[in-house]
């Protein structure tokens, strides 16, 4: 046995002697090593996606509790990909928001009748009728996030549908 080896197994020991000294050294680094990054992060307790278990998380954003929950979760493609479908669209959900409370107030509303459904609510060009940014991004969630990218720049309004649809009958009117 050489000295490396030799320490080694006395560190195993003392671990295995002294498991509560061991719980409090890692509950003391988990807590330095989360606290300068995300002050009030390690302290908030999370209900695990597997188990429903509530723990304190070991890492930034953690929302399985162990290993064990872990590889079941990811084992089980369906509700892997449910979740992962879901967060996405609740991450551009929040961003639809931010781009309309920008130009639309707080909470966002149409410009011309001061309808405030969120679901009914679209960003308009004030120029044109839009079907230009809409050829360019092809989706409206790829134009939010450009505008977000560019620091919201200006000339455009928040309409609700029937507002739109209005405007765009006038604007094509002369033809
Ligand atoms: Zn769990
Ligand atoms: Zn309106």
């Amino acid at each position: 046995m050489t000295i490396n080896q030799k320490r080694k197994e006395k560190q195993r020991e003392w671990k295995r002697k002294n498991p509560e000294k061991i719980k409090s050294y890692l509950e003391k680094a988990r807590s330095k090593r989360l606290k300068g990054r995300f002050p009030y992060w390690w302290k908030i307790k999370t209900k695990c996606l597997e188990c429903g278990e509530v723990f304190l998380p070991e890492i930034y954003n953690q929302k399985l509790c162990g290993k064990e929950c872990r590889n079941k979760f990811y084992s089980n493609k369906k509700k892997y990909r449910a979740y992962i479908n879901e967060r996405s669209r609740n991450w551009s959900k929040r961003k639809r928001v931010q781009v309309l409370e920008h130009y639309g107030g707080k909470p966002p509303k149409c410009a011309i009748c001061g309808f405030s459904d969120l679901d009914c609510l679209d960003l308009d060009h004030k120029d044109n009728d839009g079907s230009i940014e809409r050829k360019k991004f092809k989706t409206s969630e790829k134009f939010f996030l450009w505008l977000i990218k560019n620091n919201f720049p200006e000339g455009y309004q928040v309409l609700c549908k029937n507002c739109n649809w209005k405007k765009y009958i006038q604007t094509k009117k002369p033809e």
